[in-house]
């Protein structure tokens, strides 16, 4: 098993890097950022760790991490006020990161409660309606989805078959959404659909009549995460459910430039738990008269991964203070999803194959990683997408 030492320490004069910090971005860290890091990889290692393979193999959510995470102040952590804790955008990198070292699916659950649903409530709804979800949202006392992608094709959320209707003061909502994290376990839904006037969030609460959610099961990848389909059958939802500060899909976009932000520091804790089961793996590992980590080609293997590591690293960071700075394009986003995410995908792949039969085993970590990735890779946005993304703004031409 891979050794759940956190990314602690910098170097010492004249001694090693650490492996999975080569370029010591540790170092270029506040006090207060490298104490949240610090504080979530302690967590993920004493309550994460020991129970994420089980819920993996059986697919289920952990749900008691939910009011941990919540002490911990990793919901909404973003935002300042409403209970939050009002970290900053690297803070918010770091959770991600040291989250996703535990599994993708914990992180998927916090990226999806902070940055989908308590961010746009706080960025677009009315004054009423953050006090009435965030701090719930906050304490874990009430989970949330968000609902965008359809049926008929999450990468062109334009041809948007959700409608929602005026009826006196209120809204009829139909249609349905489908691969929501959380959609099963939420209380409340965000959920974008088309009206006469364009695209608009309501909040669709769990117990409205005509709104069901099915959990979706049997998936290979993300098995700690909730994954449903959410239908809405002619639901009522009242004119103080609409989310009032934003019109079209600028709204659903802009909390995905946010969500994704922080998946491109997920991705490099999944990374680095791949990366340190690996050198673990192929020390201990002797074949033909040697350690693995004797050969050439091994270790051509585990520098690239650790080459791969610190770009990714490096990507985030600046994308971090780029954030802060309220300089972040969404390209620059796109970029570092689609570099970070090939980059950790290829990483476990190739940390599964070099554990060779082991590596098909649930008791290393790399091949939970890797079915995880597959998901991560495709959601927010597919390795296409962000591809066109970046190609559009270097020709000017929209080639979706
Ligand atoms: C586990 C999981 C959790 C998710 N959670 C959420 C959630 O909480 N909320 C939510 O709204 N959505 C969620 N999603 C949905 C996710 O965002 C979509 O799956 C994703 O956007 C892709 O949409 P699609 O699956 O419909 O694929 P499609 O859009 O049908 O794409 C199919 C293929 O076509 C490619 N493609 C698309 N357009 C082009 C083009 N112009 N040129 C070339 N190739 C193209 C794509 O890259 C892809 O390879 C989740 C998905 C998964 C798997």
């Amino acid at each position: 098993m891979a050794s759940t030492t956190p990314i602690k320490q910098s170097p010492s004069a004249g001694g090693r890097l650490n492996p999975l910090d080569l370029f010591d971005v540790r170092a270029e860290l506040s006090d207060e950022e490298r104490m949240v890091a610090d504080t979530v990889a302690r967590f993920v290692d004493e309550q994460v760790l020991p129970i994420i393979r089980d819920a993996f193999e059986k697919h289920y959510f952990p749900r008691e991490l939910i009011s941990q995470v919540a002490e911990l102040g990793l919901l909404g952590s973003s935002i300042d006020g409403y209970d939050c804790a009002g970290l900053n955008s690297i803070c918010y990198g770091l959770i991600c990161q040291e989250l996703e070292r535990g599994d993708s699916g914990l992180r998927s659950f916090v990226s999806v409660q902070s940055s989908l649903v308590m961010y746009p409530i706080h960025a677009f709804g009315s004054e009423e309606q953050r006090q009435r979800w965030l701090p719930a949202m906050a304490k874990g006392d009430a989970i949330g989805c968000f609902g965008l992608t359809e049926p008929h094709g999450g990468s062109d959320p334009g041809n948007m078959k959700t409608h929602a209707k005026k009826d006196g003061g209120d809204w009829l909502l139909t249609g349905s959404k489908m691969w929501i994290t959380n959609g099963s376990i939420a209380d409340a839904a965000v959920v974008w659909a088309m009206t006469d006037e364009g695209v608009r969030g309501f909040i669709v609460e769990k117990d409205m009549p005509g709104f069901t959610a099915q959990e979706i099961e049997n998936k290979f990848s993300l098995r700690a995460s909730v994954t449903a389909a959410l239908f809405f059958d002619n639901v009522r939802v009242p004119a103080e459910n609409m989310l009032p500060g934003v019109l079209g899909l600028k709204g659903p976009l802009s909390c995905l430039t946010q969500a994704r932000y922080g998946i491109t520091w997920g991705v490099i804790g999944a990374a680095q738990a791949c990366l340190d089961e690996s050198l673990n793996y192929a020390g201990d590992r002797v074949l033909f008269g040697r350690p693995l980590t004797h050969n050439q080609s091994v270790q051509q293997r585990l520098a690239n991964m650790a080459r791969r590591i610190t770009t990714a690293q490096l990507l985030s960071l600046h994308l971090g203070r780029l954030k802060d700075r309220g300089t972040l394009s969404p390209t620059q986003v796109s970029l570092a999803k689609w570099n970070n995410c090939r980059a950790a995908l290829d990483i476990a792949r190739d940390a599964r194959d070099l554990l060779g039969g082991s590596g098909i085993s649930a008791e290393y970590v790399p091949v939970r990683h890797m079915l995880n990735l597959e998901s991560v890779i495709t959601y927010e946005g597919t390795e296409t997408i962000h591809q066109l993304v970046v190609g559009k703004e270097l020709t000017g031409i929209n080639a979706f």
